[in-house]
């Protein structure tokens, strides 16, 4: 079994990376900043506030999180209903940001990642994964990019799925979740000391790939194993 971690700040394109690289190596991508949005999703709907650790804790119990693929797509469901886009709305980034600097909240995630990941080759994405969720990974990969550049990819991103998205709102609400999640004193979104970083500022999507598949490409013989 294989697994690979791909951690950094937002819009570093992890999630483009690891998605092509799951689809050429016929592994499992595992979204995991998919869950803690879903956990905002479900705070805000509810009218919770995600700052209070108490509230959030409180409803935990009320929640049911699944995670199923469905034609290779990682789908979320909370309570037995597939929130899709829903959970990519910018107000949903900063409420996931927020309850995930909530310790009940990552206890409460912490299985359902490492379940996916005992049962199947993974590369997995998100600011945890090297430190926390899989610290035995067979590659460790941090992978940043300039500010400018992600609030690029991720203008781009929403516009593609039809929501308005304006440059430089997304680059202040960029900057203000890495700040928070780099500097929360739960796993806080910083390299593993044995993490390989990757700039792909100036790289196209193609180049990211071939970079990530050249650090991985002298561990594949554990996708078999
Ligand atoms: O990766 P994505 O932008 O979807 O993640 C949303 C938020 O979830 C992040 O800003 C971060 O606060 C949180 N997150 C986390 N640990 C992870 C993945 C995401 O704290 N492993």
């Amino acid at each position: 079994m294989i697994q690979i971690a791909i951690d950094g700040p937002s819009g570093a394109g992890k999630s483009t990376v690891a998605k092509a690289l799951a689809q050429k190596l016929g592994i499992v991508y595992v979204d995991t900043g998919a869950l803690y949005r879903t956990i905002g999703y479900a705070a805000v709907t509810r009218g919770i506030s995600t700052k209070d650790a108490q509230a959030l804790e409180a409803l935990l119990p009320d929640i049911h999180i699944d995670v199923k693929y469905e034609n290779g797509v990682q789908c979320v469901y909370l309570n037995g209903e597939n929130l899709g886009d829903r959970i990519r709305r910018p107000e949903i980034s900063m409420a996931a940001s927020d309850v995930s600097a909530i310790p009940a909240v990552r206890a409460f995630l912490l299985d359902t990642q490492r379940d996916i990941a005992r049962r199947n080759n993974v590369v997995m994405d998100g600011r945890d994964i090297g430190t926390v969720i899989l610290p035995d990974a067979d590659v460790k990969i941090f992978m940043v990019a300039s500010a400018e550049a992600r609030a690029l990819r991720r203008t781009k991103e929403l516009e593609e799925k039809g929501m308005s998205a304006n440059y430089e709102d997304v680059l202040r609400e960029m900057k203000e979740r890495d700040a928070q999640d780099s500097g929360r004193a739960i796993a806080p979104a910083i390299p593993a000391p044995d993490a390989i970083h990757l700039d792909n500022s100036g790289m196209s999507v193609e180049e990211s790939v071939d970079a990530v598949i050249k650090l991985i490409e002298p561990h594949l013989n554990k996708l078999h194993a």
